[in-house]
């Protein structure tokens, strides 16, 4: 990327290893000659660390880093907020969707963090929905749901959780003997992982016990999860998830993020064929598309009303795409809470895949 009219500074040594990547306080550095860029005409500054001696440049600290086809990542960023398939954006890029499919990760990754970084502090000043975002990875067997939690009035999204779900419903007798098989070649679900996966949530949200209202459907697990905040003084309210799904529900908040999530994404349009092929995936374009909901998209398209992090006071103005996908984020320096960095490693198993890859913490974030 072409460096701007003002000289960049580096705000801290990239390396992970080195004692001045987390705190720059006294750091030296020295200018260290120019490179030039395939993907862009300008020349870029190279710097070496005073410390560790390692050299790097303007492009290690954007989020393009280390992509032979940067426009790619800002086109996958908006194009997986328009419902397209990783193949269809790839066929408009001239790429191969295998790589769209790591400018994708790349965006959850980078969401992960951006959403913890500029997270809000201190207690909830809010009433919280939860609720569960039913989809699904790979096949109709292997169901899962997002664990959502929304501010009541701001429409932030706090915090999700991923849980994997047992089939249910009615089945044909051939669909019952295939998940019998299934279930006996690749193992079965926690039966609690909703009331593990909301509590999970919850704490993302608080992280500090503290007065919470949250406010759920009847689901049985809801009251069980609950229990589990041990310290928390908690005001549950109950609504029917039968009652009309108006503004005036209150469940709104998260009925309209569910209605995003369907809305926006492809992978989770009824009878797709764009469905995600891996737990993972589902998990790291849920985390972009709330990031886009919570910093960029105004409330209302017609009327605006700022964004969710304009009504908690994070953002002065919707931040637009660009900016939110302008600086990259480093794990070390975020330090995202333990469930998070797992969805951020790519550990969020798909049982039909037993050897999945996994996202090494290399030089590239
Ligand atoms: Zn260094």
């Amino acid at each position: 990327m072409a460096s701007t009219s003002a000289p960049f500074i580096p705000p801290h040594c990239p390396r992970s290893d080195c004692r001045f990547h987390r705190c720059s306080p006294g750091w030296r550095w020295k200018r260290h000659g120019f490179f030039a860029r395939d993907a862009a005409s300008a020349r870029v500054q190279r710097f070496r660390c005073g410390h560790c001696g390692h050299t790097f440049s303007e492009q290690t600290f954007r989020t393009s880093y280390w992509l032979k086809r940067p426009d790619v990542l800002a086109a996958a960023a908006f194009r997986l907020l328009a419902c397209s398939g990783y193949r269809q954006i790839a066929r408009e890029a001239g790429c191969s969707p295998t790589t769209v499919l790591r400018h994708a990760a790349r965006l959850g990754r980078h969401a992960l963090l951006y959403l913890h970084e500029h997270r809000p502090r201190g207690p909830l000043a809010e009433p919280v929905v939860a609720d569960g975002f039913e989809s699904f990875a790979h096949s109709q067997y292997h169901p899962l749901y997002l664990n959502l939690v929304v501010g009541s009035r701001s429409h932030y999204c706090y915090a999700f959780t991923h849980t994997e779900l047992r089939r249910k419903g009615r089945m044909r007798a051939r669909q019952q003997r295939r998940r019998a098989l299934l279930e006996a070649r690749h193992g079965r679900p926690d039966p609690r992982g909703i009331e593990q996966g909301t509590a999970l949530a919850l704490r993302l949200a608080a992280p500090q016990p503290q007065g919470l209202v949250v406010r759920t459907d009847e689901h049985d697990d809801y009251p069980r999860a609950l229990k589990r905040l041990t310290g928390y003084a908690i005001v549950h309210e109950r609504t029917s998830s039968r009652e009309a799904r108006t503004a005036g529900n209150p469940l709104f908040a998260v009925n309209r993020l569910d209605l995003l999530l369907r809305h926006n994404s492809a992978n989770h349009k009824r009878e797709t064929i764009a469905f995600s092929k891996r737990h993972q995936s589902v998990v790291e374009r849920a985390a972009w598309l709330v990031l886009w909901q919570n910093f960029a998209k105004p409330f209302s398209e017609r009327h605006g009303g700022g964004t969710p992090a304009m009504r908690l006071g994070l953002a002065a103005r919707p931040v637009p795409i660009r900016e939110l996908l302008e600086w990259r984020l480093f794990p070390d320096r975020v330090g995202l809470p333990p469930e998070w960095a797992r969805y951020y490693r790519g550990e969020v198993p798909t049982r039909r895949y037993p050897n999945e890859q996994r996202h090494r913490l290399k030089l590239a974030e």
